[in-house]
């Protein structure tokens, strides 16, 4: 055992969570997906997602075979599109390339789409007990602060430093106990702010703690003191008297790739002349609704909405560049299996 294994192991026995959904039937699709789904998110708002995606999508050729309208329903609300996406892609991939069966070697996995070293790391060590290191945002904190290395944590040189310590510290056996106690401590003990360090066992060693430097390692972000960006959007609320609401695929790239949404306008005189052109008959509100601001990493988003009533059942379907639909008219009491951005969602559901 290296010297971090063997108090983390023993932490992980008398204290870590065993009872997570994904340390059940440890297999390597299991372990991805969740893998994928707690990057950027808290277990908590994690567990009922995974256990929906499983029931939906029990193996990769499932997930393969889905449309991802579906795939982005079931990912709807949990954010950072684009994981699920490339899920889906490399479901594919795996379903042609690999005959169905998810790759157990490191040089496949870091080869499909969405997963990285760190990603591949942990599928072969949670799942398969194989020796080697992760260096997700939790565990390089955990390092930094263990072994006092200072520096902004996305510099390369940060980067490479913390990548040899975790080689050095991952141990022989117990490899999976260890990858999840690592994980575990920096999720629920050595937090970003104001870690735990009465009651952690690595404290005797730790270097940020016996010199007092727990808040300045891993250094603080300099985004965080900038100035966020607000962008300011129009978004058409074009409801039909049977309550369907009309709604546009988004590119598959970019914020809410793929997702469906109300249609999007820089300015309400742009949404006035589309509700007169193309949803003829249709009256405008005078007044929008209340603004809904949604936060995203980089910026504040602040939606206008702006009701339309439209008159008849005409369909509005407009073919994209692949022959798939571009926009539908989407009824909640028998709401299509697509993927929704959650303040539309959440807009959808005022109107009830
Ligand atoms: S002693 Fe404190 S800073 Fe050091 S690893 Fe533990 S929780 Fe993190």
């Amino acid at each position: 055992m290296s010297a971090l294994a063997t108090p983390l192991v023993a932490w992980h026995r008398a204290h870590g969570r065993h009872d997570l959904p994904w340390q059940q039937d440890r297999s390597p699709y299991r372990v991805w997906i969740s893998e994928i789904m707690l990057q950027q998110t808290q277990v908590a708002t994690v567990i009922p997602y995974f256990q929906r995606f499983m029931q939906r999508f029990p193996d990769v050729v499932a997930l393969a075979a889905a449309s991802l309208d579906d795939v982005l329903h079931h990912w709807s609300g949990l954010g950072y599109y684009a994981r699920a996406r490339h899920l889906h892609l490399a479901a594919q991939r795996v379903r042609d390339e690999f005959g169905g069966v998810f790759p157990e070697s490191f040089a496949a996995l870091v080869g499909l789409p969405g997963i990285g070293r760190s990603t591949a790391g942990a599928i072969l060590a949670l799942s398969r007990d194989a020796r080697y290191p992760i260096l997700d945002g939790n565990v390089k904190r955990v390092l930094a602060r263990r072994f006092g290395v200072t520096g902004s944590p996305g510099a390369s040189a940060v980067q490479q430093r913390l990548w040899a310590i975790a080689e050095a510290e991952t141990p022989e056996v117990d490899i999976a106990e260890y990858t999840q106690a690592i994980m575990d401590l920096g999720a629920t003990v050595c937090v970003r702010t104001r870690p735990l360090c009465p009651v952690c066992p690595l404290r005797a060693d730790c270097n940020a703690y016996r010199t007092h430097r727990q808040h300045l390692i891993p250094a603080p972000r300099r985004r965080a003191r900038a100035a966020r960006r607000v962008r300011a959007v129009v978004m058409l609320v074009a409801q039909r008297d049977d309550g369907a609401v009309l709604l546009e695929r988004r590119p598959p790239e970019g914020i809410w790739g793929g997702l469906w949404c109300l249609p999007e306008f820089a300015s309400e005189s742009a949404a006035r002349s589309f509700a007169a052109s193309e949803l003829r008959g249709a009256e405008v509100d005078a007044q929008p609704l209340a603004e809904r601001p949604h936060a995203f990493t980089h910026f504040d988003l602040v939606i206008t909405p702006l009701l339309a009533r439209c008159r008849g059942h005409d369909r509005v379907a407009e073919a994209g560049a692949d022959g798939s639909e571009r926009l539908i008219w989407y009824d909640r009491r028998m709401p299509a299996r697509v993927g929704l951005p959650a303040p539309v969602r959440e807009i959808l559901e005022s109107l009830a």
